[in-house]
């Protein structure tokens, strides 16, 4: 299966950073930011630049053999190391072996990168390549490779074979070993303007009235906007959240999972802060927020973020969803409560009009 997205023309904003990227040398690259930045479409442009048979100072012409075994996934010059989840998500090929594993039910997909597949892209590294335009690897979420994975690669990274390079992309680059940042030149993911974020979800089908609500619920990455479109969010509603959770309206996401609640817990509470100290809210449209809370309250604000951290870290656990809600409700009604917070500016009907 080969994801359409690929072929299409990237977002302006990868484009650009394609462009500035393959003017420069270097063997291995890590590309770092915060999710939602558009790693994996950059980390395969550029993939894509460096493999393509007729490239252009924008990068891949997209019309080669090379780009096309790219977009089947086929390129027996590119390897492409991600959690076998991932892999499966976006139509890459696993191992053989792993295929089989997986085609017998003896295990599941795996949500890390596995060490049996970073010692076959080592082992990918010392052969030579079949297209003349060198090797690439690719990994990502780079910081899902554990130690030992990560250790595996290390020595190639260190001492690739002449025509490899390698693109590590990571959303939380600490993560990573030290010895492999230090390996790697490093970019900073660029955040696209509102302007250019608007134009791309309205090219991808989105009215005005959503793109703007949930780039605004995206903390303004615009491929998760539209990834949030896709999973039936509505601008409407997250406009309604913070109203919801002031009056302790469980009913309101019991539609929810865990983990899509306590994320937007953790944004309802990171704009409330920001209020708090006369920051504009990142998130939530202000006149959907309850005025700014008292500096006083910041503290009390702080303990319902440091409890929501904690809830993330546990969220997959298979709790009672049911309870769970409820819980995570009444704490945000309590925690708004006790800063003082009182119901949103905009009333409900507000919105209607
Ligand atoms: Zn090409």
């Amino acid at each position: 299966m080969s994801d359409p997205a690929d072929v299409a023309p990237v977002a302006p904003w990868i484009a650009a950073q394609t462009r500035t990227l393959i003017r420069q040398r270097g063997h291995a690259w890590l590309l770092q930011g915060p999710a939602g930045l558009g790693h994996y479409p950059l980390a395969l442009s550029l993939a894509s630049a460096w493999l393509c048979e007729a490239p252009t100072a924008d990068g891949a012409c997209g019309h080669c053999p090379s780009c096309h075994s790219i977009a089947v996934r086929t390129h027996a010059d590119l390897r492409v190391l991600m959690p076998e989840t991932h892999l499966l998500e976006l139509g890459w090929p696993l191992g053989e072996k792993a295929q089989q594993e997986i085609d017998d039910k003896a295990r599941k997909p795996s949500r890390e990168i596995r060490v049996d597949a970073v010692c076959e892209a080592v082992e990918f590294c010392q052969r030579t390549n079949a297209r003349n335009r060198g090797k690439v690897v690719l990994v990502f979420p780079a910081e899902d490779m554990n130690r030992i994975t990560a250790n595996a690669l290390l020595k190639t990274l260190e001492e690739p074979p002449g025509d490899t390079r390698f693109i590590l992309a990571s959303q939380a680059a600490h993560r990573l070993l030290p010895t492999v940042r230090s390996r790697c030149m490093v970019h900073t993911l660029a955040w696209p303007d509102a302007q250019a974020s608007a134009t791309w979800l309205s090219a991808h089908g989105l009215p005005a009235s959503q793109a703007a609500g949930l780039l605004r619920a995206s903390g303004g990455r615009p491929a998760l906007a539209l990834q949030m479109a896709q999973a039936g969010q509505d601008a409407a509603v997250w406009a309604r959240f913070p109203r919801a959770m002031a009056a302790g309206d469980a009913l309101f996401v019991k539609d929810w999972s865990a983990a899509q609640l306590v994320d937007a817990l953790q944004k309802l509470c990171h704009d409330l802060c920001a209020m708090a100290v006369g920051a504009p809210p990142r998130y939530f449209d202000p006149a959907d927020l309850p005025a700014a809370a008292p500096l006083a309250e910041l503290r009390g604000l702080g303990s319902w973020d440091r409890e929501l951290r904690h809830t993330r870290q546990v969220v997959d656990h298979p709790w009672n969803a049911g309870l769970m809600t409820e819980a995570l409700v009444g704490a945000a009604k309590m925690a708004m409560r006790a800063a003082g917070l009182g119901p949103p500016q905009r009333a409900p009907a507000a919105r209607l009009a």
